[in-house]
């Protein structure tokens, strides 16, 4: 059953191209990649595909171009169960995200965001005329504070100054909290800011856990792929705020350390596997 609230991510959608290869190349130098794959991506995607997963009824608000990808792209939210009537294709090519990663796992990235340049005023929704209930956002598409949604959600990624007051929760990792304040303690750069304007914000420390006023412990499980932690952690911790969960963090958290224990950044667990986590954690 799907939830009563509905979650909209206003976001980016991007297609990635992924090659696998020993060493990672210098600037004019040609290397031969071992594996190839062409994977659905974007922070906005990913956190979307996540919510629904987890059960909740989720709205997607973006842009992809009049190409191959983005049919991919948006064929890949409709199979996940995410709705798309805010999804625009627009005169731009879809985004794209060129990663090479190395056989210790390194990698170099180079995105062309395409048509997420457009994806602003929630695909003809005034996102600031209100009457949301909760909206993810991240910073990967042209940023405008969203105003009159129930809970607005901003992870910060990739950091920039933006105006945070009117965010109800604000979810950076470590690095974008330090980034974002000059704190490098996660205690320090939470106060700052709540000092900035968001009502409450918990920090991600990776296989730390999160500091939500407190250092509260991931769940310790043998990672594979901590691609997409993040936007799992986002998407599980919107996805039970819409179902009316407990715990929002804890459960956040247990989608982010199951879905680290499986190879890509869509791979998220569906709720029951969360709660039978939950019921019995390692
Ligand atoms: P990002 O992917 O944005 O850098 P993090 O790496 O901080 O985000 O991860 C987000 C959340 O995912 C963490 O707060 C934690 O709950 C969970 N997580 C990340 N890595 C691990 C891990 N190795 N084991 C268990 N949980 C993890």
């Amino acid at each position: 059953m799907k939830s009563e609230r509905t979650i909209t991510v206003v976001g980016s959608v991007n297609i990635d191209l992924v090659v696998e290869m020993d060493a990672l190349p210098q600037a004019g130098e040609t290397v031969l990649g071992k594996t190839f794959r062409v994977t659905p991506g974007g922070k906005g995607a990913n956190q979307a595909v996540a919510a629904a997963r987890l059960g909740a009824r989720t709205e997607f608000v973006g842009c992809v171009g009049d190409d191959e990808y983005g049919r991919t792209a948006r064929r890949n939210l409709i199979d996940q169960g995410v709705g798309v009537a805010g999804l625009r294709t627009v005169d731009d090519h879809t985004g794209v995200a060129l990663i090479m990663v190395d056989s210790e796992g390194r990698n170099m990235i180079s995105v062309a965001p395409g048509a997420n340049r457009r994806a602003s005023g929630a695909g003809g929704r005034a996102i600031g005329a209100g009457g949301y209930d909760i909206v993810v956002t991240q910073l990967e598409t042209p940023y405008e504070p969203i105003r009159g949604a129930r809970c607005v959600i901003l992870n910060p990624a990739p950091a920039a100054p933006v105006d945070v007051d009117g965010v109800d929760v604000i979810i950076p990792n470590e690095i974008e909290a330090e980034q974002l304040t000059g704190c490098a303690d996660p205690a320090d750069a939470a106060r700052a800011l709540e000092a900035m304007g968001a009502r409450r914000a918990i920090i991600t420390l990776g296989a730390d856990g999160v500091w939500d006023r407190e250092l509260k412990p991931a769940f310790a499980v043998d990672a594979i792929d901590t691609v997409g932690a993040g936007d799992t952690f986002v998407g599980g911790f919107a996805a039970a705020l819409a179902l009316g969960v407990d715990d929002p963090v804890r459960f956040g958290q247990a989608a982010a350390a199951l879905q680290c224990t499986r190879p890509g950044a869509q791979n998220v667990p569906s709720r029951a596997e969360v709660e039978k986590f939950l019921a019995a954690p390692p």
